[in-house]
């Protein structure tokens, strides 16, 4: 009879501890966003739920005319069974905190929290490991430099606020409309830059052209139902044979300042063709925008 109760009290031990493993499982359950992964951890807690029935059916199977030392054997497996699972659903959890804590740290350091968008921190990685790529790879690798146009009167006339909040709207038409491969960064103040992988200076003019429409069309409302737009000046460079970064970031900036200078709201070519693309002629002039013609 001693033995029995021994048995009934491991197996309800065994079962308390099963029960509880089933909390931290259905955490993991909430948390985790991948479907594999969520099919899985559901898999384990049918499969504890099938151990706590095997247990509870122990009680009244287990032999009363067996060994002692065999019945202390088992009520110590099922409890240590218990635990064990129990611990490993909540180191689980535990885990997971622990990377999701992780991955956000590491997402403040690479975005700029103004706009949402990549820091200059993370360009300084990215432009290091794609401009070795594209160098191994004899491949195109381009840089878009923005800047938008009179910013400082936005500030002036309408405050830092809205400032800020016409920063995040052209971070976010950027971001829509750039490719998933094109890395968008706020490089500082009303400077973004673009690196567009794989893409070469025909690519590349398009997509600064692209910028320089969705920046125009872009409409931020403001205080004393006032509608506020802008314009921006683009500077465009594809790496070129010899190039360093530093050599392409600096036709980028110079085509930049270029468009500055030539009456701002358009896009400048800093370098001819080269790469994998189809050629293209030497484009140092001006693009004017509103001429249609990059
Ligand atoms: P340009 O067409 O020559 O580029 O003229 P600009 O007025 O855009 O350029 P300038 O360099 O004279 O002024 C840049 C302004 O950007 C000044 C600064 O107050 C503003 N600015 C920089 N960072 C921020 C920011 O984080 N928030 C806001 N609201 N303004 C900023
Ligand atoms: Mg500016
Ligand atoms: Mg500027």
């Amino acid at each position: 009879m001693l033995v029995l109760d021994w048995i009934s009290v491991s197996v309800f031990s065994g079962v308390g501890f099963l029960a509880l493993s089933l909390v931290p499982i259905v955490q993991l359950l909430r948390k985790t966003r991948s479907r594999q992964l969520r099919r899985a951890w559901l898999w384990l807690a049918i499969m504890v739920v099938g151990f706590i029935v095997g247990y509870l059916a122990l009680i009244g199977l287990m032999p009363r005319n067996a060994d002692v030392v065999l019945f202390n054997l088992i009520c110590v497996v099922l409890v240590m069974g218990g635990v064990l699972v129990m611990s490993v659903a909540i180191l689980a959890l535990r885990t997971a905190d622990d990377v999701a804590r992780l991955v956000h740290l590491e997402r403040e350091v690479i975005i700029d929290p103004l706009t949402g968008v990549y820091n200059r921190r993370y360009f300084s990685e990215q432009f290091e490991r794609e401009f070795a790529f594209a160098l191994r790879t004899d491949g195109c690798l381009s840089l878009l430099v923005i800047d938008l146009d009179h910013f400082k009167a936005v500030n002036d006339t309408h405050g830092h606020a809205i400032g800020d909040r016409v920063l995040a709207v052209v971070a976010s038409i950027l971001s829509e409309s750039m490719r998933a491969s094109d890395i968008v960064v706020r490089y500082g103040g009303e400077e973004f830059v673009i690196l567009a992988r794989a893409t070469s200076p025909e690519v590349a003019a398009r997509l600064g052209e692209r910028v320089l429409n969705a920046v125009r069309a872009m409409k931020v409302s403001c205080p004393g139902n006032c509608t506020l737009s802008l314009t921006a000046s683009v500077g465009v460079a594809s790496r070129q044979p010899g190039d360093t970064r530093e050599t392409l970031f600096n036709r980028a900036d110079a085509a930049l300042y270029e468009a500055k200078r030539a009456g701002r709201d358009r896009v400048i070519i800093g370098d001819v063709a080269f790469c994998d693309e189809p050629p293209l002629e030497r484009r140092a002039e001006v693009r004017s925008l509103s001429s249609g013609v990059v």
